[in-house]
């Protein structure tokens, strides 16, 4: 059998560690490795696998489209472009949409946006913009993303940065208030940090933050790459608490786990900044990601995956927080984004990731010693009791082996 993970490790980069396993084969929740080992899929890709592996109504837009017409460049207009922006504004209540292809390039587009908004509409002076972000936040792995990240591995030995950033604590909105200033141009902030160890802002956070913000002429900018497109039970995690932004990007999931598809949308007032030329993306919008991207958006409706994840995504939780083992710190999350908190001085996350694996529940750890939870949308209870049921006997196991050690 030829070793697929040899060949990564000796002819990739090495920039990712991935778990000991080879995936071949995806179909729902499901996937399954070289052996025909079946694993329920707990990590979604990051959010990514929202509709599940190899969706049938996804995989027909994909494939039609790929046979009708491929990429075009936005040179010129296609028949697939403007339907998918319509939908994507209609659902989401903004006025204009700009199609990219990964999360990072949206929000660099929405960090464009929101500086010559203040330059042009604001009034900031020239090269003095700045825009807030959030302690622990998460947006992407270009130069400019990382260089307002907190995590020191994600910035070490890639600097210079761009200027023009700072950081407040997430979930303090007193600090961001006491942050802004006359050449503030936006707020960025993930409503609820997924990377950063899933977490979920205390209530009333993002309703205030929003009303700093528009008392102060500065852009609210909502990351819902992860949190959105249903996964924390609304359509985006910002509707929890009425918040409407100014600027709001949308990806991982809007590709229906098929290819890059991302947006950043907002008020005609932020968008009109744009002008022929200004920025673009080759592969951003093409017929098949725009084909995709539509049928992601009408099978999310369709299907009625938001109103799962709020009902599936509260039993998961339950489950979760009824787990009786001294191993757990904390759980927190919404719908179906959990994160599973350990004590750091018991076991890392990795360990019990790696049983899991062993258990056939595929999962990931993420920061602050966390086990992530973000299956696809289309998962159900008994599903979600399976792979809780691997998660308890592992911990249970562990926590046994501490106390005789
Ligand atoms: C994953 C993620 C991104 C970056 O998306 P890529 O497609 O990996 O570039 C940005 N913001 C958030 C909140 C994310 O979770």
């Amino acid at each position: 059998m030829t070793d697929f993970a040899g060949l990564e490790s000796r002819f990739g980069a090495g920039n990712y560690a991935p778990l000991p396993v080879t995936i071949v084969r995806g179909a729902g929740v499901y996937v399954w490795d070289e052996a025909g080992r079946r694993y329920i899929d707990m990590m979604g890709a990051y959010s990514a696998a929202s509709f599940g592996h190899c969706h049938p109504r996804l995989v027909k837009a994909l494939t039609e489209q790929a046979q009708r017409l491929d990429t075009i460049s936005r040179a010129y207009f296609s028949d697939q472009l403007g339907p998918f922006l319509v939908k994507a504004c209609a659902l989401t209540g903004m006025d204009a949409a700009l199609p990219m292809n990964s999360g990072a390039e949206a929000v660099e587009t929405a960090l464009k946006a929101a500086r010559k908004w203040a330059y042009k509409v604001k009034g900031v002076p020239t090269d003095r913009a700045e825009i807030i972000t959030a302690e622990g936040n998460f947006h992407g792995r270009t130069i400019s993303i990382i260089g307002f990240s907190s995590q020191t591995q994600y910035r070490d030995g890639f600097g210079p940065f761009p200027p023009g950033f700072t950081r407040v604590p997430f979930g303090d909105a007193s600090a961001l208030a006491a942050a802004v200033t006359p050449d503030t141009a936006a707020f960025l902030v993930e409503p609820i940090q997924g990377e950063g160890g899933i977490n979920v802002p205390p209530p009333g956070y993002l309703a205030e933050a929003a009303r700093i913000c528009k008392a102060n002429n500065v852009l609210l900018l909502c990351d819902e790459i992860q949190s959105g497109l249903g996964r924390t039970g609304r359509l985006l995690a910002c509707q929890h608490e009425g918040v409407t932004p100014d600027g709001l990007m949308l990806g991982k999931a809007l590709g229906g786990g098929m290819l890059p598809v991302s947006l950043f949308l907002a008020r005609r007032e932020v968008m009109q900044v744009f002008t022929p030329g200004d920025h673009g993306s080759t592969f951003g919008g093409n017929p098949i990601a725009s084909a995709v991207g539509l049928a992601a958006l009408d099978t999310l409706i369709d299907e009625r995956l938001i109103e799962r994840a709020a009902t599936v995504g509260a039993h998961l939780l339950d489950r979760l927080s009824a787990i009786k083992n001294p191993i757990i710190r904390e759980v927190r999350g919404r719908g179906l984004f959990a994160g599973v908190e350990l004590h750091r001085n018991m076991v890392s996350a990795g360990t019990v990731i790696s049983r899991l694996l062993q258990a056939g529940v595929l999962t990931k750890d993420t920061h602050r010693n966390t086990i992530r939870f973000a299956p696809p949308l289309i998962i159900d209870e008994s599903q979600v009791d399976w792979a809780v049921d691997r998660l308890t006997e592992v911990l249970n196991e562990i926590a046994a082996s501490t106390v005789q050690a």
